[in-house]
């Protein structure tokens, strides 16, 4: 437990000295120092491992000038990972220096038995993975010039270095070139996998702003058209008012018939446009996903329907009900839209039911609401879901014929599906599922 603490402290220190102040919407920058950030993690605790090992053989092998790069390498390491106030360039500058140290040193005591020429090639894709690709030519020909310099070295048989007895000029260059020539498709390649995905991390930032854009637009229009649409629907009802109020009695009943139908339709077209404008807004204004106790947003929905429940003497009941994640704004006006619908379209001859089930899968929760109203013939099954679909007059049932078109769109931006069972005359059940990884 003590060591998983002092792990997370590490972690989070090294993590908080590397990130700089970055996010993820930086794209490929934000993502060369998490990923240095991550190297620096892990390469301290190995590295202390692969210390105890590399200084016992040096102090064998009296190599002490090895023994004390690479202590001082690990020290290093220490002070680049754990030190405030540096900045990350700094650091991953030092860090891409301890490898070019320990690489140039390990070929100089152990020529081609070390990993000498292993870590010149590892500078390369270190250089290029956590600085800019631009680096990456410099790298190469840096490791050029290290090779040209140990070619020299070994032609005129310089220092006490093992490299230098192990080989003839012309087999350190066959050796050395085809390292320069990994290193080189390394800077040539490598660069085309970056430049593609910042090229799609662009454009998919794009498409993200215009996608805002053209909400915002959306919305504003939304908002100016249903304004403008209620205005002359507000004069309407009033001068339609007034006709009433000082005319009404000069009025037969048929005219005092008309008054109330051009009334009413002004009525239902303000709701209308209303219920439109709701229908726009759904997951753009409301999307703050949150955790959501169903249990007490049923509690809130009955209250908001209590007047039906009590007029028509209806039992809605539900057994406990699960948190999920999701808008709770859009979820309660889900649950109110279908109880709403099975207290409206309930039947004459009982007084309404309505049973909530929820039921767990691995990735989502299933809900139905059960009701024992009219019921649905199965022709109308999918027609019911679109906007404006509705199966009685307004005589016999009022309503705009959006309220299911809203619980698809809540549900689809939920990651669920919606869909009905029914059986006329007896009652429908609406189920639908949320997806537990919105
Ligand atoms: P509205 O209720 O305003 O007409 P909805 O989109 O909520 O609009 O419903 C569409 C149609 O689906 C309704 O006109 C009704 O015929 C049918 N319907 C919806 N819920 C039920 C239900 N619980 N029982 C029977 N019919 C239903």
């Amino acid at each position: 437990m003590g060591l998983l603490k002092v792990w997370k402290g590490y972690r989070n220190t090294v993590h908080r000295n590397c990130l700089a102040t970055g996010d993820q919407s930086e794209g490929l920058p934000y993502w060369r120092n998490h990923l240095f950030a991550a190297t620096l993690v892990y390469v301290l605790p190995f590295s202390l491992f692969a210390l105890i090992p590399s200084l016992y053989v040096s102090w064998h092998q009296e190599l002490y000038v090895l023994m004390a790069v690479n202590v001082t390498g690990v020290a290093v390491l220490v002070l680049i990972s754990l030190l405030p106030g540096l900045s990350v360039y700094i650091r991953k500058i030092v860090y891409c220096a301890i490898i070019y140290a320990i690489s140039v040193t390990l070929l100089y005591y152990l020529g081609s038995y070390g990993p000498g020429l292993l870590y010149l090639f590892a500078a390369v894709t270190f250089v290029l993975l956590i600085l800019d690709t631009a680096y990456g030519i410099a790298a190469v020909l840096f490791n050029l010039f290290i090779c040209i310099l140990f070619g020299v070295a070994i032609y005129f048989d310089w220092g006490p270095g093992l490299i230098t007895y192990e080989y003839d000029l012309e087999s350190w260059i066959a050796v050395s070139t085809n390292l320069l020539l990994l290193c080189f498709l390394t800077v040539v390649l490598l660069p085309i996998l970056f430049n593609g995905l910042q090229t799609t991390l662009k454009r998919t930032d794009q498409l993200r702003l215009d996608l805002e854009a053209s909400n915002k637009e959306l919305e504003q229009f939304a908002t100016v058209a249903s304004h403008d649409l209620k205005e002359p629907l507000r004069m309407i009802r009033s001068f339609v008012g007034l006709l009433e109020k000082n005319y009404g009695s000069k009025l037969d009943e048929k005219g005092k018939k008309y008054i109330y139908y051009a009334s009413d339709g002004a009525a239902r077209m303000s709701r209308l446009v209303d219920d439109l404008l709701e229908f726009s807004r759904i997951g753009r204004l409301y999307n703050e996903l949150e955790t959501v106790d169903i249990e007490r947003l049923l509690d809130e929905v009955r209250q908001f329907h209590v007047g039906t429940i009590t007029e028509t003497n209806a039992e809605l009941r539900w057994d406990s009900m699960p948190k999920v994640t999701g808008v709770s704004i859009s979820l309660k006006l889900l649950f109110q839209n279908l109880i709403a619908n099975s207290l409206k379209y309930r039947s004459e001859e009982r007084p309404p039911v309505i049973d909530i089930i929820a039921v767990e899968d691995d990735h989502y929760w299933r809900f139905s609401v059960w009701d024992n109203g009219i019921g649905i013939e199965e022709k109308y099954f999918d027609q019911i879901f679109q906007i404006f679909k509705r199966l009685h007059s307004q005589e016999t049932y009022s309503g705009s014929g959006i309220g299911l078109a809203v619980c698809k769109k809540i549900v689809e931006q939920h990651g669920g599906r919606i869909w009905v069972e029914s059986y006329p005359g007896n009652g429908s059940a609406f189920h639908f599922t949320l997806s537990k990884q919105v």
